[in-house]
């Protein structure tokens, strides 16, 4: 197999090389996992999975609706219709991104402050390719070649060097998918740019122009939840078998009696979970159930289509989809007529309905959203939920969302709960708007196609792993004390579940994870036996 290995500069991305440059140096990770024989290896490629993808980026597929072509006719009009989507991400009518690309396209002093902030360049020991500029570099130059005059005209003299062809692009689109959007670079710039944006606006061009995007992700992600209600496939049916489900296991587990509101109209708060956690993790719409109830909130959760799903990954790679599922979302609120919509523990949920979907409706069709946390602190706060902290009394620490600390601002009112009730608590380095990535965020989380489950575990991940080792200290390696991850996230949540399961952290160290209303339950004074399965004998 012919590789091509470091030192590469944008135009390499044109170049011919079964694998441009392979992940072989990886940065090492603190005790116990600097040595060798922890670490689980890659699973080795197939030849026809490159023979059909584009596995000439690194040796990974996220994009698995990108196929190679099989005449000269479909490259060409594959190149065309990628041509032409390019020149519309700098037209005016891409309102709400054309300004920052322009500028991130223009102003960027190659100072590479952004490198050191980025965690997936970092883990790969500084490998070009994840350096978060350079995708923007190849951007820029595609761009220059083919739509300014001088580029046009004097092509490689002034750096328009970068030729536009099926490898090129492809290697363009599956490094979009080397990138979490955490966003993370954008905020060390000096210059205010925002790599980031960059990588999700390619995404969009993949998706919007050339109909490509990973099947987790949009077939069996947005497309099923408009269809079915939920990117699970969890049916309206389906949803309330598993709630009456749950109820019978909160009794079974607590003794209490707790009915889930359900359609209630009027009510102050309309739950939205990711509907992930009714499936993997049940335990967290429980837990909230069981803290709203005991506080006495007048709450509801919907089963309508598209109320009971918080989840938008449109807001990962298509603007169109992002604004389908915000507004159907918006819809249900109203319908029911509540006070306002509560996102539950899902980052990205808490971007596109608190956020991103405040763009895209109607004044009068919006619906107040708020996040969980500021709730949940104000109950915290006013003692409607008492706690015995002494229940908690093992080491704590708390992965923060990118989504609900950098793009949100909540940073405080989670840390003010786990002081209250987890006498062990203590932070990451860094953490609250520096925090890294779980390296699940913008869709890696669900994305487990031929090999980029490896990529997510191995590289994304790999400087979250470093913190939760670090955060632990020498307690990390003593498989008698319990430990705590609290990721009040769902994508994070199973990410950061694939790290402990790949590395054996679980199995070895009793490290174990959930989210904050689960150590919440945990710590209530009510609580007649743990409610985490791990404290129980
Ligand atoms: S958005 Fe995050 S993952 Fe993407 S390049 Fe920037 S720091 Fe790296
Ligand atoms: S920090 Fe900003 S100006 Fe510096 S290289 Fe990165 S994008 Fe360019």
């Amino acid at each position: 197999m012919s590789t091509t290995t470091k030192h590469l500069k944008p135009r390499d991305m044109a170049r011919s090389a079964d694998v441009l440059s392979p992940v072989d140096d990886l940065a090492t990770l603190p005790a116990p996992y600097d040595e060798n024989g922890l670490e689980p290896g890659f699973k080795e490629p197939k030849e026809q999975w490159a023979a059909e993808h584009c596995a000439s980026l690194d040796g990974f597929i996220a994009l698995d609706t990108l196929k190679r072509p099989e005449t000269k006719e479909e490259e060409d009009e594959f190149v065309r219709r990628f041509l032409a989507g390019l020149e519309k991400l700098f037209q005016d009518a891409n309102r709400n991104a054309v300004q920052p690309l322009a500028l991130t396209m223009e102003y960027c002093a190659k100072c590479n402050t952004c490198s050191s902030a980025c965690h997936i360049y970092e883990a790969a020991n500084g490998d070009e390719i994840y350096r978060p500029s350079f995708r923007a570099d190849v951007l820029r130059r595609m761009y220059k070649r083919h739509f300014t005059p001088s580029g046009k005209y004097l092509g490689n003299f002034v750096g328009a060097d970068v030729e536009v062809n099926w490898e090129s692009i492809a290697r363009l689109g599956e490094s979009a998918y080397r990138c979490n959007l955490c966003r993370r670079c954008g905020q060390a710039c000096p210059m205010g740019l925002d790599n980031g944006l960059v990588a999700r606006e390619i995404r969009k061009l993949f998706s919007q122009e050339l109909g490509i995007a990973p099947t987790p992700v949009h077939a069996k992600g947005t497309e099923l939840q408009l269809r079915v209600g939920s990117t699970t496939g969890l049916t309206r049916p389906a949803l309330l078998d598993t709630l009456e489900f749950i109820e019978e296991d909160i009794e079974e587990q607590t003794g209490r009696k707790v009915k889930f509101p359900i359609d209630k109209e009027s009510a102050d708060v309309l739950l939205l979970h990711n509907a992930g956690e009714f499936i993997a993790w049940p335990e967290n719409p429980a837990a909230f159930a069981i803290l709203l109830d005991e506080a006495g909130v007048n709450w509801t959760l919907s089963s309508e289509l598209m109320g009971y799903d918080g989840v938008n990954y449109g807001a990962w790679y298509d603007d169109v989809q992002l604004k389908k599922i915000a507004t159907a979302q918006f819809e249900v609120a109203k319908k029911l007529g509540v006070k306002r919509i509560v996102v539950g523990e899902c980052g990205h949920a808490h971007k596109a309905l608190g956020v991103s979907a405040d763009r895209l409706a109607e004044s009068g069709d919006k619906v107040p959203v708020e996040s969980f946390i500021p709730l949940m602190a104000e109950l915290v706060r006013t003692g409607r939920l008492k706690f015995d902290p002494k229940k908690n009394d093992f080491p704590v620490t708390l992965h923060d969302p990118c989504n609900v600390v950098r793009q949100m601002g909540i940073v405080m009112p989670q840390r003010e709960i786990l002081k209250a009730i987890a006498p062990q608590f203590r932070e990451m380095t860094p953490h609250g708007v520096d925090n890294y990535c779980c390296g699940g965020g913008s869709g890696f989380a669900i994305m487990n196609s031929y090999n980029f489950g490896d990529f997510r575990n191995k590289v994304s991940s790999r400087k979250k792993f470093e913190q939760i080792i670090n955060a632990f200290g020498d307690e990390f390696s003593n498989p008698d004390v319990v430990k705590f991850v609290c990721a009040p996230c769902s994508n994070c949540k199973g990410t950061i579940r694939d790290i402990l399961k790949d590395f054996k952290v679980t199995k070895n160290y009793n490290v174990h994870y959930g989210g904050l209303v689960d150590i919440m339950v945990n710590g209530l004074a009510s609580m007649e036996r743990p409610y985490f399965e791990f404290l129980r004998d």
